[in-house]
């Protein structure tokens, strides 16, 4: 719009240029004066004919330079929702992402919570004994070892119990494996309830045969222990469907002191030995083993 107002500016001061006063003076006759019109109708129309040409011309630039203004702004436009887009986009993924971080942090949680109660349970078997709820044998061989160094180095007494069924072979044969399983579980109870203090721990050794580490426990406390134990087995009886059947128990007892020569295994051999003189005497009793110095 400028540059044709100056186009038309440009002409309109050419015309008067043409018009000028001081020209027309300068005529001296009538020829002169026509000359002088000619040449101011001609100066006119080229005027105007250069005024029209320029016009068009600055009109087209101008033209062409709005349609390229137009395209970059909508070039710009088109740019920014673009730009708009991608960032909405690049915003999902991130959410997307984080979605899944938290859903597999979620399932690594759950499975690793699964590993422990597995570990656990895993230990608590390593332990224990299926049948009777009672330690196992390789948790004694552990327990007897431990409690044997604090003894020592305590200097405190340290029992051991060994439980043999009396004639156990003929619950097995008169009622069948299932009633001698259903006995050990019975007389595994209580042994269990049996137990004083809480670290007095009890073992299935094997088979029928049971023992109790005592630790902190000197000889006369661990033959009340198993004298109490035997008087209670002698007393109740094990029910097998509606079977009602007598069972006696024999314990044999060693108790350690700090006595030379004297380990785990001697400890065991011991309290063997006195529940072989138990059965050896009648059975239904408890004996004593007493380490020479
Ligand atoms: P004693 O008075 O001399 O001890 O006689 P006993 O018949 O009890 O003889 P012994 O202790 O040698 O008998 C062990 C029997 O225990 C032999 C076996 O059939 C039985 N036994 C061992 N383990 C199990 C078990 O897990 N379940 C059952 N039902 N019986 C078992
Ligand atoms: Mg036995
Ligand atoms: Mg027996």
């Amino acid at each position: 719009m400028k540059s044709s107002l100056s186009v038309k500016i440009t002409g309109l001061l050419s015309l008067l240029m043409l018009y000028s006063p001081v020209t027309f003076s300068m005529a001296e006759d009538s020829a002169d004066h026509l000359c002088f019109a000619g040449g101011i109708a001609f100066g006119a129309v080229f005027t105007c004919l250069f005024a029209v040409y320029l016009n068009r011309h600055y009109h087209k630039k101008y033209q062409k330079k709005s349609k390229q203004l137009k395209q970059a702004k909508s070039d710009a436009q088109v740019t920014a929702q673009k730009m708009k887009a991608l960032i909405k986009e690049q915003q999902d993924s991130q959410d997307l992402l984080e979605e899944r971080v938290q859903e597999r942090t979620l399932e690594l949680n759950i499975a690793l919570q699964e590993l422990e109660s597995a570990n656990e349970e895993l230990e608590r078997k390593n332990v224990l004994d299926e049948l009777t709820g009672l330690h196992n044998r390789r948790f004694y061989d552990q327990k007897i070892l431990a409690e044997y160094r604090r003894s020592r180095r305590n200097l405190t007494a340290l029992s051991l119990i060994i439980i043999d069924i009396d004639h156990f072979k003929s619950v097995n044969d008169n009622y069948g494996h299932l009633a001698g399983d259903q006995c050990l579980i019975w007389l595994a109870k209580y042994i269990k309830q049996s137990l004083k203090r809480s670290a007095d721990k009890a073992f299935r050794y094997g088979g029928e045969e049971f023992c109790l580490i005592l630790p902190n426990t000197d000889a006369e406390g661990a033959f009340q222990l198993a004298e109490q134990l035997r008087e209670v087995i002698t007393k109740q009886s094990f029910k097998f469907q509606e079977i009602e059947i007598a069972l006696t128990i024999s314990c044999g007892i060693a108790t350690y002191q700090q006595q030379k020569d004297v380990g785990p295994e001697q400890i065991f051999a011991a309290a063997d030995k006195a529940l072989y003189q138990a059965k050896g005497d009648g059975r239904n009793q408890t004996k004593q083993h007493l380490f020479i110095e």
